[in-house]
């Protein structure tokens, strides 16, 4: 268990120094700033819509590792999907991060990684900045989303 854990921490650093789709789309039509005030995590995430569907998505911003890779790797699970099913992996993701899951986690898999977060209750928002934001930008609010 202990190597699993390893292997998990390796994950997340490596995405918070090398986070994917760290970029605003050229094709940006959708965009949301999110603020973790408790972290100081603080993201924007750009979207490019084509009708319901997640064509092109880019974040940039400032964070500590779990926020930054979890951006990251959310960046790479939603590219391509409807809002209805990113809606969907959001909230497995948040049943996992909250220690709520029902056994469906296999539907998340490489986001996985951050089932240790919900033994630190506090980096749950961390882990959730991104997706809050994300669900912001689906739903075209041009206001700034607080975790507070
Ligand atoms: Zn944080």
């Amino acid at each position: 268990m202990a190597e699993l854990r390893d292997l998990y921490q390796e994950v997340i650093l490596e995405h918070s120094k090398a986070p994917r789709n760290y970029r605003e789309p050229a094709g940006t039509n959708h965009k949301a700033e999110g603020y973790n005030p408790l972290c100081g995590d603080r993201f924007t995430v750009y979207l490019e819509m084509d009708g319901d569907s997640i064509r092109d998505i880019g974040f940039q911003g400032a964070g500590c590792a779990i926020s930054k890779a979890s951006a990251s790797m959310m960046t790479q699970s939603v590219k391509g999907k409807t809002k209805a099913e990113a809606e969907k992996i959001f909230h497995r993701f948040h049943e996992l991060v909250t220690g709520h899951s029902q056994g469906q986690e296999a539907e998340l898999g490489k986001l996985a990684v951050f089932s240790g977060v919900s033994e630190f209750p506090m980096r749950v928002k961390c882990a959730t900045l991104a997706w809050h934001t994300l669900e912001a930008a689906l739903e075209g609010k041009q206001e700034k989303v607080s975790t507070e």
